[in-house]
């Protein structure tokens, strides 16, 4: 669901850019901007499901609106512990306004320091960072479901094998001796690949590492801030045009293309979708507050 969609100037229909992707009731929010808690409420969402943050890059359109949902949190009396990824300076700005703000917090936060690779995973999802062509440092985020893996009972079968607790453990990639045998987890299990993968650029230039990352991704979700009317712009600033993230989009083969931080001067948002189907991206959509993209798992 996307919570907030505008580039840095607030817009009060738009709000700032963060989107919350929800897998088996569990929630992880992908960048914080401003107005982030008051979404979620309007959105029905429960703070108390989040269990990760991701945060792109250290512009304040994107995580301004942390402190006062981590705040929000102990109000609420949380005891889970919250997962954070971003950049180092991130955990300097939560403690900072802790500080400051007396804000004594009710349960741990467990901060990593984002770098290229995997940066988290749990029973539902990994989540990969690859850097992006910012003027800051930043970095887009990979989220794609555990591959899902089977029992082959025709395989056991044939090796002369009852299903027992040493098949956990090679579902945990484990090689095992059952009666003496050797047994890898390929011999009698099947590991489907992933069926979702969405991929958020945060603020970005079209970039290779995007095109890589985002490669038969089930959504892309790209920086779109401006019309390809103000392409120099675009670049002066290091962000994309509509028609550029149409480009991206098609270079991976995505399934779909949300337009995602969308410049405030475009009230009628149809020209971004026409740039960006130039493209040839089959389905494109400019993402809009508490637009609920749901994907079959
Ligand atoms: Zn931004
Ligand atoms: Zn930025």
């Amino acid at each position: 669901m996307y919570l907030g969609v505008s580039a840095a100037a607030p817009s009060h229909d738009r709000g700032l850019p963060s989107i919350l992707v929800e897998v088996d009731g569990v929630g992880y929010l992908f960048d914080v901007g401003e107005g982030t808690q008051a979404r979620l409420q309007e959105a029905r969402r429960s703070i108390h499901d989040i269990r990760a943050v991701f945060v792109t890059h250290m512009h304040g359109d994107h995580f301004f609106g942390l402190p006062g949902l981590l705040q929000f949190m102990t109000l609420s009396g949380r005891r889970k512990p919250l997962k954070i990824i971003g950049p180092k300076s991130l955990q300097d700005y939560i403690l900072c306004s802790e500080r400051v703000s007396g804000h004594a917090r009710s349960y741990d936060i467990d901060f990593r320091r984002v770098v290229e690779g995997v940066v988290y995973s749990d029973e539902n999802v990994v989540v990969e960072a690859f850097r992006v062509c910012h003027s800051t440092v930043a970095y887009g985020y990979k989220l794609y479901t555990r591959p899902r893996v089977h029992v082959d009972l025709e395989k056991l079968r044939r090796l002369g094998l009852k299903p027992g607790p040493y098949l956990s453990r090679l579902k945990r990639g484990e090689t095992v001796v059952v009666d003496g045998r050797v047994v890898k987890p390929e011999d009698v299990l099947d590991i489907e690949p992933p069926s979702v993968k969405i991929v958020y650029t945060g603020d970005t230039r079209p970039c290779i590492s995007t095109v890589n990352a985002a490669r038969g991704a089930t959504l892309l979700i790209h920086d779109a801030t401006f019309s390809a009317l103000h392409a120099e712009e675009a670049r002066e600033k290091m962000h994309s045009t509509a028609r550029e993230a149409g480009m991206v989009a098609r270079l991976s083969g995505v399934e779909c293309l949300a337009l995602f931080h969308i410049s405030a001067r475009y009230r009628d948002t149809s020209l971004l979708v026409e740039e960006a189907r130039w493209g040839g991206a089959r389905c494109v959509y400019v993402a809009e507050p508490l637009m609920l993209h749901a994907i079959e798992v």
